[in-house]
């Protein structure tokens, strides 16, 4: 036996060869294996079980008498030292049916060696002669000569075995696990030691691979199992644990921010028989062009056999390459659209990180074929894999894996970029295409391209994401017949309404131009007025503040015409982290927060987590019904060691010259809002504070049934509607399936908000209200009538809201309130607005 000691590129390698091996099967040949790498202190013997389970799962037979046995993903903890095995075993060993192997590599080495290792492997296999000497050869160090090593691993979802450490959760993210926060989970993943699992059903990914992650095809509501073994395996599972839930929150909030902006945007009328192709809407507006269809010609990649010596370093340059170009596009995607779009250029890279697909190439290569054939049908069937789960969050991935693929493969053969797609018109047009990639989507030429449509995707794919940051109008998942329409032909893209009007007539066009110079014109009349005050025609000044949570929101906020912040939800303070901010923290950021706001009022809200909420940091007890649970002042009440800092950190700042009110969540009866009071006034008092008007949130129909005697006791309501509405109609906020009908504008919402205003009129308590019905133009024009004199909203919503506040007088205000309350439904509540 010889053991050497080289280093390999980036990687030191211990060696070992053993000659003359004789066995009778392949599970032998990995004991034993094993015991030369276990003797020589690379490897814990359970690695045996690991090499094994490997074969039930991949084909570990690289070609030409050569197999490389190797362990799986998750049992990389038990390799202690990057080495190979190797077996000469002159009468072979059958490895598969039909494959014999006569030396067998063993290999033990983790991810980075991966991609080297096989790389000098896939060189050897070039030369029939030289490896027929060495399976025969009594020279050990020919064999480490002409071998110059090798190695490898991979991850598969078949069904694993739980480790015997595991939470379970259930997945609660609106859009499924999609790249941008499985990128988080496996970057957490590997800043631990243990191998971690997850399970969902009968498929099982490790936590640190990606690829294996989006495989698993998980989507909301899918129940998870995390499992973890190793030293600090109970550590990595809390961790991972609180990763996942702490990203719920902004996840929920994105995809309710885009429902929203959806459901209030107003879109075109066209005539009734015109053709359309309906999709689903993925950015608003409408614009009016010629139609470019993208070609986007099935590559011919020529299949030119090569050294594999040179073939495999060709791949190793052209992925060194590639992840080198996604840094710098990462990079600049970030300076140009901002940090959450270029993430998913980090995403790519880690698709090239996938030992899969490393190992499926270099065996295709090991079969014969040229560097860019076996790149090119490595990605293809791997994509293919994707696509045929069935599962749309999966099939963009499958998208993704094509757009990176074809990177490296124009790295590995440059002449073959030019033949893919016709050039693009010189004029502007309307893009059409069955799906675009996220760097399709990066590279598009804004100056020319007008809107977007494509066959495939959804309103949450990247294309959609991107193109709402553009400010493009673009449809998705238009369906097969969106790429029969013929090129340059005139069509109307209404990206709010989600369709694509096909052979307008001359009537549709002036209709719609005049539509669309109305609605700019509209819209650069907002922006022109959005600093004046939402004053109605007779003067009555609706204040308009803006739901932040963070002082550097702020300026971003008074730009949009924020006249304060009715709404800053303090429990953001507690996401994408592990672990609670403290007293001094919180301190600094409400007296950042006023201090920004410079004089202009200031409305923080109490810890509200609970319900759709969670901060996992805190370890609540699951609930049954969270949504009816121990949430927002219910578990202040309950957890003086959460409500007590925050409201020190609250009269510190107050002390120190912030200027701000403090407002309860989810209050359902006075005499909680009055231990929260007298709890404040403690507090308070203890400091020598300065006071400050304290409110109550109306979002439980209890709260505004009994808003008179509350009112006696608050100085301000503010009206949550988007828990009201859940509330009052029994309606989960978060059920995309009830999404239409949960509509704040219900009248029965309507009368709670009345008797709500009514009853706070004697009490000199005035009503505010901060759900998403307020960033609505008509939904704000209702509540005004209604009586509520604040209205908080995203800021981007103000613009809009003033400009209609400032149409009317109060009576017509008064008049279409009482209106809205007469109907009989929220549609008709919504019909309204045409005749306002
Ligand atoms: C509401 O419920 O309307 C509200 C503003 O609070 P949140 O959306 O944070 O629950
Ligand atoms: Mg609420």
């Amino acid at each position: 036996m010889l053991v050497t000691k080289q280093t390999n590129g980036e990687l030191d390698l211990v060696q070992i060869v053993q000659l003359n091996v004789s066995a009778t099967d392949k599970e032998t040949v990995i004991e034993q294996a094993t015991q030369l790498l276990v003797e020589n202190n690379c490897v814990d013997p359970a690695f045996a079980q690991s090499m094994k389970q490997r074969e039930t799962r991949a084909n570990t037979f690289l070609g030409r008498g050569i197999a490389i046995p190797h362990g799986i993903a998750e049992d990389r903890h038990l390799i202690k030292q990057d080495a190979v095995a190797i077996l000469q075993i002159p009468q072979g060993v059958e490895w598969n049916p039909g494959q014999t192997a006569y030396m067998v590599v063993a290999i033990a080495a983790q991810t980075d060696g991966h991609i080297t290792l096989l790389q000098t492997l896939t060189g050897l296999l070039q030369n029939d002669e030289q490896l027929q000497q060495l399976f025969k050869t009594d020279d050990e160090q020919l064999i480490v000569t002409s071998l110059n090593n090798s190695s490898e691993e991979t991850e598969e979802n078949e069904v694993l075995p739980d480790f015997a450490k595991k939470i379970e959760w259930t997945l609660d993210y609106p859009n499924g696990l999609h790249a941008r926060p499985a990128t988080k989970w496996i970057e957490t993943a590997r800043q631990f030691h243990s191998s971690i699992r997850i399970r969902h059903a009968d498929k099982t990914a490790d936590a640190k691979n990606l690829i294996a992650l989006l495989r698993l095809g998980v989507r909301q509501g899918a129940s998870l199992i995390v499992s973890a073994e190793g030293a600090d395996a109970d550590k990595a599972l809390s961790v991972m644990h609180t990763l996942m839930k702490s990203l719920s929150a902004q996840e929920k909030a994105d995809a309710e921010l885009a429902l929203k902006r959806q459901k209030s945007s107003p879109s075109w009328q066209a005539r009734e028989d015109l053709a359309a192709i309906i999709g689903a809407s993925a950015a608003p507006g409408m614009v009016v062009g010629q139609v470019y269809r993208k070609i986007t010609h099935t590559l011919e990649v020529p299949d030119e056999t090569g050294s594999l010596s040179d073939n495999a370093s060709r791949l190793h340059r052209a992925l060194k390459e590639t992840k080198a170009q996604l840094q710098i596009l990462s990079q600049e995607t970030e300076q140009q659209l901002g940090k959450q779009e270029a993430k998913i250029f980090l995403a790519h890279i880690e698709l090239l990180n996938d030992t899969d697909l490393i190992t499926l190439v270099c065996q295709i290569m090991a079969d014969g074929h040229g560097v860019a054939w076996a790149w090119n049908t490595g990605v293809e069937r791997m994509a293919n894999r994707l696509s045929a789960l069935g599962n749309p969050v999966l099939a963009a991935r499958a998208t993704d894996l094509i757009d990176v693929g074809n990177r490296v493969l124009f790295h590995i053969a440059p002449e073959l970029s030019n033949t893919t797609e016709t050039a693009c018109p010189d004029h502007p047009y309307i893009l059409i295409s069955d799906d675009l990639t996220p760097s399709d989507t990066a590279a598009l030429d804004i100056t020319k391209v007008i809107g977007l449509a494509t066959s495939e995707g959804g309103p949450t794919s990247h294309t959609a994401i991107l193109a709402r940051t553009l400010g493009l109008p673009a449809l998705v998942g238009g369906g097969q017949g969106l790429l029969d329409i013929a090129n340059g032909s005139q069509v109307i893209l209404d990206g709010t309404g989600g369709r694509i009007y096909i052979d307008p007539n001359d009537d549709d066009i002036n209709s719609a131009q005049e539509w669309i110079t109305k609605l700019q014109a509209q819209q650069a009349k907002e922006a022109e007025t959005r600093q004046l005050p939402a004053k109605t025609t007779d003067g009555t000044h609706i204040l308009i503040g803006a739901n932040i949570n963070l002082p550097d929101q702020v300026a971003e906020a008074i730009s949009e015409g924020a006249e304060g912040v009715g709404l800053m939800r303090t429990e953001f303070l507690y996401l994408e982290r592990n672990d609670e901010p403290s007293e001094d923290e919180q301190y600094e950021t409400y007296l950042a927060m006023s201090k920004n706001l410079e004089g202009r009022e200031l409305i923080v809200r109490t810890l509200d987590i609970g319900g759709d909420k969670q901060a996992p940091q805190l370890a609540l007890p699951q609930e049954d019904n969270p949504f009816l649970g121990v949430r927002g002042s219910r578990l202040l009440l309950r957890r003086a060691d959460l409500l007590q800092p925050q409201l020190r950190a609250l009269y510190r700042a107050l002390k120190d010259g912030a200027k701000l009110s403090i407002m309860f969540p989810m209050v359902t009866s006075v005499t909680e809002f009055l231990k929260l009071r007298a709890i404040c006034e403690d507090v308070r008092e203890s400091m020598a504070a300065p006071s400050c008007p304290i409110g109550v949130m109306i979002e439980v129909p209890a709260a505004a049934l009994e808003a008179e005697t509350l009112a006696k006791h608050a100085d301000f309501f503010s009206i949550g509607t988007n828990d009201l509405t859940q509330y009052c109609l029994a309606m989960d906020r978060q059920n995309p399936t009830l999404a239409a009908e949960a509509d704040s504008l219900h009248p029965a919402v309507l009368k709670l908000i009345k008797l709500t205003v009514d009853g706070a009129k004697d009490h000199n308590c005035w009503v505010g209200a901060c759900g998403g019905i307020a960033g609505d133009p008509h939904g704000a024009a209702i509540l005004s009538g209604l009586g509520v004199t604040e209205l908080s909203m995203s800021p981007l919503d103000i613009p809009a809201v003033k400009a209609r506040l400032r149409q009317s007088s109060m009576d017509e205000l008064k008049a279409l309130a009482q209106k809205a309350l007469e109907a009989e439904t929220s549609e008709a509540v919504r019909q309204l607005k045409g005749g306002e």
